[in-house]
Parts: structure tokens; C-alpha cells; sequence
């Protein structure tokens, strides 16, 4: 059997969030559940949206609640480093390697270009996507703007009419169209990949096996595959957690609410009772069992019992848990 390897792969755009928490938290028991090793991952290429002191909070959060990880920043195993800025030759190489392989593209487009035609389609009530004016560029048109040193993105060339099929562990059988995914763009004219080639060849290289990760992601999911297939790679496990809503059924956001896990510690609620409150938002143990330590978390965690349907942050039931723990 194959080691089982699960990242928590936060990008530094705010302090560690409930949502956040949970991700981590069941990578986490999911890890030392099955013996496996827990991996910290900074996804920090979107350079723009970082916050000051970020990186910090995630560690320094983690670490208080008891999450300690085996590989990441200040940890480093065999497959560092762990912070994707400290990797780009990395992803360069990759994307030539889709450009030399004809499964990717330069785009020359500027920013003004895009944003007119993204007008134009949304006037006529069009999808919304890149209308592959670059992919006509012949050879000679492309190495005469390189040599004038025209700024360029990558793009990956998505397929026509293909329908990415892949088994989710918590929704199962999955099926989508590839008319509903753009023509992604992987590397920035700054060098810098866009999460999507960063993700996937950061999973790949740092070999993981399961990619545990908030529903968000799942649109994302068969762009994913289409690049582990053009570089071929194995892909791991897809497992995508449902939602965390307010009662109001409006999504859990951290910009929204003040959700940070620190301001939690600051009102005064125990770690205890935050872990045992995250761990179940979104998962039940076979017993229904409502009470658990850490420890206990770690025994008896399964991703077959986290629940298909969304979950509801109920702070009555954390004040409630937090009594039991004082
Ligand atoms: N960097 C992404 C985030 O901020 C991680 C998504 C993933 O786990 O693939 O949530």
C-alpha cells in the first residue's frame, strides 16, 4: 500500500479561519489515523494577496491547537521546500514542458485586451472565457514577440466537448464538462504560476496521496486532471469537503465574520473545545458520540463518515462544548 501523505495548503491571505481549521484539522486526523504524514504547504503565488504576519498565524495557530505538522516551513522533510515562492523554477519547468508538449500556449493579450472582450461576451449573455486569439499565432509570430520582449502568460489548452469523470471519496462518481473551464492560465508574465500548476506540481512532487480540500475546489478539480494526464503523472485521491454555512445558510466566509480561530482563544474558548466542535462540522462517529479529545479524534477520524451534506456553525453548540471542557 502506498504511504499516505495529506497537505493543508493555506495561501497567506488572512489569519487561520473555522474553515481553515477544518481543512487542517481533518488532513490532520486523517494522517495520524492511517499513520501517514501531515504536510504544511504555503501557496503563496498570488503575491498580491498576502497578508503581513500570515505565515506566521497559520504555524503559530496550528501549533496551539495541538496540529503539529511533519513537513513544512521550519520543518523540512524530503520534499521542501514548502513554500511554493521558494519554488518557481519548478513550475517554469513544467510549463515548458506542456509548451514543448503542444498542451499548453503563449498568450499576449493584455490586461485591456481581456477586459474588452469579457465585456463583449458578457454583453451578448456569452460564457465568459478566453476566446483563444493566441492559440492562432503561428511559430514565427510567437518567437518575433518573444524577441521584442512582449509580456506573455502560459495557457492551458483546455479540450473541446470532454467530460472529466473522477470518483470523490465523500460525492462519489463526479462528471463535468470541459466547455465549463476556461483556457487556465499557469504561469504569469512575471514568472509566477497561478495556483493551479502550483497545486498540482507541488501534489505530485511532494507525492500526495489524498487531496482533502474545501468544496470550492471542485470546480477546479478537472483542470487538475487534465494537467496530471498532459504531464503524466498519477493523480491522487479527491476528497471535497461541503461547505461550513452560518444558520442562515449563507456561506462561512472570513472576510464576512470575524471567524478567526485567534479571536475564538481570545474570547476565552478552550482549544479542547474548538477542536472537538471544528472536527465535528461536517463529520460524525459512527456512535454519534459528541465528546472527544485529540487523541481520541485520531483514533476513531474516517473520511467514509464525513457528512455529504453541508454543515451549519452553530455557536451554541460550542458554548455548550466549551462547558464541558472547563
Ligand atoms: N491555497 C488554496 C486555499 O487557499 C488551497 C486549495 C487546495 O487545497 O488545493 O484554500
Amino acid at each position: 500500500m502506498n504511504k499516505i501523505r495529506v497537505r493543508f495548503a493555506p495561501s497567506p491571505t488572512g489569519f487561520l479561519h473555522i474553515g481553515g481549521l477544518r481543512t487542517a484539522l481533518y488532513n490532520y486526523l486523517f494522517a495520524r489515523k492511517e499513520q501517514g504524514t501531515f504536510i504544511l504547504r504555503i501557496e503563496d503565488t498570488d503575491q498580491s494577496r498576502i497578508v503581513p504576519g500570515a505565515i506566521e498565524n497559520l504555524i503559530t495557530s496550528l501549533h496551539n491547537l495541538g496540529l503539529d505538522f511533519d513537513e513544512g516551513p521550519g520543518k523540512e522533510g524530503d520534499f521542501g521546500p514548502y513554500i511554493q515562492s521558494q519554488r518557481l523554477n519548478l513550475y517554469q519547468e513544467q510549463a515548458q514542458r506542456l509548451l514543448e508538449k503542444g498542451f499548453a500556449y503563449p498568450c499576449f493579450c493584455s490586461s485591456e485586451t481581456l477586459t474588452n472582450m469579457r465585456k463583449e461576451q458578457q454583453e451578448k449573455g456569452e460564457f465568459v472565457k478566453y476566446d483563444r486569439r493566441c492559440l492562432a499565432l503561428s511559430q514565427s509570430e510567437i518567437r518575433q514577440k518573444m524577441a521584442n520582449g512582449e509580456k506573455y502568460v502560459i495557457r492551458l489548452k483546455m479540450p473541446d466537448k470532454h467530460k472529466f469523470r473522477f470518483y470523490d471519496l465523500i460525492r462519489g462518481e463526479v462528471e463535468m464538462d470541459s466547455s465549463q473551464s476556461d483556457d487556465q492560465v499557469l504561469l504569469k508574465s512575471d514568472g509566477f504560476p497561478t495556483y493551479h500548476l502550483a497545486a498540482v506540481v507541488d501534489d505530485h512532487f511532494m507525492q500526495i496521496s489524498h487531496i482533502i480540500r474545501g468544496e470550492e475546489w471542485l470546480s477546479s478539480t478537472p483542470k487538475h486532471i487534465y494537467l496530471y494526464e498532459c504531464l503524466g503523472w498519477e493523480p491522487p485521491k479527491w476528497v471535497h469537503l461541503p461547505l461550513i454555512l452560518n444558520p442562515d445558510r449563507t456561506k462561512l466566509s472570513k472576510r464576512m465574520n470575524d471567524v478567526s480561530v485567534d479571536s475564538y482563544l481570545l474570547k476565552g474558548y478552550l482549544k479542547e473545545a474548538i477542536i472537538n466542535f471544528v472536527a465535528l462540522l461536517g463529520w460524525h462517529s459512527a456512535d454519534e458520540r459528541e465528546l472527544f479529545t485529540l487523541d481520541e479524534l485520531c483514533e476513531v477520524f474516517s473520511l467514509e463518515r464525513v457528512n455529504k451534506a453541508n454543515a451549519i456553525f452553530d455557536l451554541a453548540k460550542l458554548d455548550w462544548m466549551n462547558g464541558q471542557y472547563l
